[in-house]
C-alpha cells in the first residue's frame, strides 16, 4: 500500500488556521486595527457594511510596506514583529503571530493598498481564498488600506454560524472600544456605510472614555468617575473607577495591560471587593483600569483570540489594586453633594427648638480623610452615650476605657490628619446652637439642605455609622470595653463554638472579653460600651448564624461580616424618638462616614426631595 500522508496545500492550512483566528467580522476588525497601531498610525478610519459581512475597511497613516513586504505579509507566520522565541517575553506590539493576514486572505476577498513614505509608488494586492489575483504598483496615500469583502465567501458553514446584524455589530463595537480606550492618542473614526458612528479625536484617557461612552452615560463622567493612580516597583496602575451610586447592571468594565485589553477575573474580584457593601449585588461599577508592567513579568496568551493574561506576581498586584481602588473610594468621600444650608429652610415645627440662633449642622468633610489608611484615622471620642442617654446605665456595668491606642511601627503623617469631628467642638455645642431637624414617625430625620429637603432613615444611618466605627475598631484594637461585674455564661453548640473561636480576636478588638471555659461554654466578662448586656447573647448567636452563611475567605470579609452583623444588631431602632441634638449628632456622624448614602448591604440611607420637586407641588 502506498504512503498516505501528505502536506496540506496552503489554502487549506490557512483556512484551518483562520478557524481559530477569524471567528466573525469583529475578529477581522481587531486584527486589522492592531496592525495599524503596530505600524505607528495616529489616524485610523474604519468602515463597515452589513455588520462587517460584506465589508470591513481599515485605513491608516502608518509606516506602510515595501512591495516585497506587501506580498509576503499574507504568508502564514510572516511577521516583522518578533524574530526569536525569546522575543515573546518582551513584546511591545499587539501582533506577533504572523497569522492574521494569512487567515483573513484564506476566508475573504481582500484588497490591500500600501505605501511607505520613502516610496513614490505604492502597491496594490488583491487576494481571495489564499490566491493572489492582482499585484501592481499604484498611486496612493502613505499608509495602508485593507478592504476585506464578503467574509467567509468560501466557507458557507461559517457564514451561517454568524448571528444577526445587531449582534455582529455589537461585537464589532465592543472590539473597537477595547482598542480605542487604550489608544487614546490615536484618532479614530468608525462608519457604518455612510453613517458616522463615532469620531474620537486624539485626547487624554478621560476625554476618550467620555467620547466613547458619553452618549450612554446619563451624567458627565466627571461626576461619575474617580481617578486612581498608584506606582510601585512591581506595577503602575492608573485609570478611573465609577462612584458606587452609578453602579449599573451592565457596567463598562475594562482592564488593560501594556496597551492591550485583558480579561482578568481574579483582578476583577479585587475591584469588586473594594466596593463591597456599597452597591447592590446585581450591579457593578464602571471601571477603566490600566496596568503598566515589565513585559517580562506577564505572559500574553498564546491563543490568538483569548484575552486572559497571566501575571507573575498576581497576588501582590491583587492587593495593590484592591488598596488603590479602596483608597480612591475613601479619599474622594463618595458622598452625595449635600450642602447643608439653612437659607430658605423650611420652617419646621421641631420640638424644643429655640427660634433664635438656628445654626446649620457642622459637617466639615476632611477631603484627605481616608478610612482605609490606618495611620490617618484618629478615632473621634464618640459621644454615643448621648444617643443612648434614654437608656439607664445598669448598676453592674462600669465603663473601662482601654489605654490609649498607639500605632506601633507605623509612619504617622508628619501633619496629623484631624478627623472632621472635633470632640471638643461637639461638647460646647450647647442649647443655643441647635439645628432644626424634624423627626417623622420616629423613623425619618428630615433636615434642610441647599438643594432641598434631606430625608434620612435613622436606623440605616446608624447601621452605617456603627459599621464604619466597628471596622476601624477591629483593625485598630482600640475599642473601650464595659467590664461586667457578673460575667455571663454563653452556651454554644460544638460547631458554633468553632466559629466563635475563629472570630474571637476581632471580638476582643471590639471590646468583647470572651473566654472558652468548657467545650461549649463561654464566659463573657466584657462587652463593647455600645451594647446592652441583656441583648448580648442574641447578638452573638445572630453573629454566628451570619458567619455560617458568609464566605470568610479573606480577613477583610470576616471583618466586614462582623461589623455589619453587630451594627445591625445594635443600631438605633425605628420607632425610637430622638431629641434635636441627637438628630444633629447622628447627621454629623453619618456624613463623616466614607459612604453615607448606602448601608453596608447597599440599601439607601438618604434621599433628597429637591426644591424643584417641592415647588412643582405648589403649582
Ligand atoms: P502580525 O501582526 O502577527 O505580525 P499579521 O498577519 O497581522 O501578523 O501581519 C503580518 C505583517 O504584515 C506584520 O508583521 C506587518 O509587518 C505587516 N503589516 C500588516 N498590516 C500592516 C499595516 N497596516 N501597516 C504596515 N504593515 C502591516
Ligand atoms: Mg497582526
Amino acid at each position: 500500500m502506498s504512503d498516505i500522508i501528505h502536506l496540506l496545500p496552503d489554502s487549506v492550512a490557512n483556512q484551518i488556521a483562520a478557524g481559530e483566528v477569524i471567528q466573525r467580522p469583529a475578529s477581522v476588525l481587531k486584527e486589522l486595527v492592531e496592525n495599524s497601531i503596530d505600524a505607528g498610525a495616529d489616524n485610523i478610519r474604519i468602515v463597515i457594511k452589513d455588520a462587517g459581512r460584506t465589508l470591513i475597511q481599515v485605513t491608516d497613516n502608518g509606516k506602510g510596506m515595501s512591495e516585497t513586504d506587501a506580498r509576503i505579509s499574507f504568508e502564514r507566520h510572516a511577521t516583522s514583529k518578533i524574530q526569536a522565541a525569546d522575543d515573546l517575553f518582551n513584546l511591545h506590539t499587539m501582533g506577533f503571530r504572523g497569522e492574521a493576514l494569512a487567515s483573513i486572505a484564506a476566508v475573504a476577498q481582500v484588497e490591500m493598498k500600501t505605501r511607505r513614505d520613502e516610496d513614490e509608488l505604492g502597491t496594490l494586492i488583491e487576494i481571495a481564498g489564499t490566491r493572489v489575483f492582482k499585484q501592481e504598483s499604484i498611486q496612493c496615500d502613505k499608509g495602508t488600506t485593507f478592504m476585506v469583502k464578503n467574509l467567509f465567501f468560501n466557507v458557507p458553514a461559517r457564514r451561517r454560524f454568524l448571528k444577526s446584524d445587531n449582534v455582529e455589530k455589537s461585537h464589532i463595537l465592543n472590539e473597537f472600544y477595547r482598542i480605542a480606550l487604550v489608544n487614546h492618542e490615536i484618532e479614530f473614526s468608525i462608519y457604518d456605510g455612510d453613517e458616522e458612528l463615532l469620531r474620537l479625536p486624539a485626547s487624554n484617557i478621560k476625554v476618550r472614555i467620555e467620547n466613547v461612552f458619553g452618549k450612554s452615560l446619563k451624567k458627565k463622567i466627571q461626576q461619575q468617575l474617580l481617578p486612581i493612580e498608584t506606582s510601585t516597583k512591581l506595577v503602575n496602575i492608573h485609570g478611573y473607577v465609577g462612584k458606587p451610586e452609578f453602579a449599573q447592571k451592565n457596567a463598562n468594565q475594562y482592564f488593560f495591560v501594556n496597551g492591550r485589553f485583558m480579561k482578568h477575573p481574579y483582578f476583577h474580584k479585587a475591584v469588586m471587593l473594594a466596593y463591597n457593601q456599597m452597591i447592590q449585588p446585581n450591579e457593578g461599577p464602571n471601571y477603566f483600569i490600566y496596568f503598566d508592567i515589565n513585559p517580562a513579568a506577564i505572559d500574553i496568551n498564546i491563543h490568538p483570540t483569548k484575552t486572559e493574561i497571566k501575571f507573575e506576581d498576581e497576588q501582590a498586584i491583587w492587593s495593590i489594586l484592591n488598596a488603590t481602588v479602596k483608597e480612591a473610594l475613601g479619599k474622594f468621600n463618595v458622598v452625595p453633594s449635600i450642602d447643608f444650608d439653612q437659607e430658605g429652610a423650611i420652617d419646621m415645627p421641631a420640638s424644643n427648638v429655640p427660634t433664635e440662633s438656628i445654626r446649620p449642622p457642622q459637617t466639615n468633610f476632611n477631603p484627605n480623610y481616608n478610612p482605609f489608611n490606618s495611620t490617618s484615622y484618629k478615632r473621634p471620642a464618640l459621644d454615643w452615650e448621648k444617643l443612648y442617654s434614654g437608656f439607664e446605665k445598669k448598676a453592674d456595668v462600669m465603663i473601662q476605657h482601654e489605654t490609649e491606642w498607639e500605632p506601633e511601627g507605623l509612619d504617622l503623617p508628619s501633619e496629623p490628619i484631624v478627623y472632621s469631628e472635633e470632640p471638643e467642638q461637639q461638647t460646647i455645642d450647647t442649647d443655643e446652637q441647635k439645628t432644626a431637624n424634624f423627626q417623622l414617625k420616629n423613623r425619618y430625620i428630615i433636615t434642610s439642605v441647599k438643594s432641598g429637603m434631606l430625608m434620612i432613615d435613622q436606623h440605616r444611618a446608624h447601621v452605617r455609622i456603627l459599621f464604619e466605627q466597628f471596622l476601624n475598631e477591629i483593625e485598630h484594637h482600640h475599642a473601650p470595653s464595659q467590664q461586667l461585674l457578673f460575667p455571663e455564661t454563653l452556651e454554644m453548640s460544638h460547631d458554633d463554638a468553632i466559629f466563635l473561636e475563629q472570630i474571637n480576636d476581632e471580638l476582643t478588638a471590639l471590646g468583647f472579653r470572651i473566654e472558652q471555659t468548657e467545650d461549649h461554654l463561654f464566659n463573657i466578662s466584657g462587652i463593647p460600651s455600645e451594647f446592652e448586656k441583656e441583648n448580648i447573647k442574641t447578638i452573638l448567636h445572630d453573629l454566628i448564624e451570619k458567619a455560617k452563611t458568609t464566605s470568610m475567605s479573606t480577613t477583610e470579609a470576616i471583618h466586614e461580616m462582623i461589623a455589619q452583623s453587630l451594627a445591625e444588631a445594635s443600631a438605633l431602632k425605628n420607632g425610637q424618638s430622638l431629641t434635636n441634638e441627637e438628630m444633629t449628632d447622628l447627621i454629623d456622624k453619618l456624613f463623616a462616614c466614607s459612604s453615607p448614602n448606602r448601608t453596608p448591604d447597599g440599601k439607601l440611607i438618604t434621599a433628597i426631595l429637591s426644591l424643584d420637586e417641592i415647588q412643582s407641588r405648589f403649582r
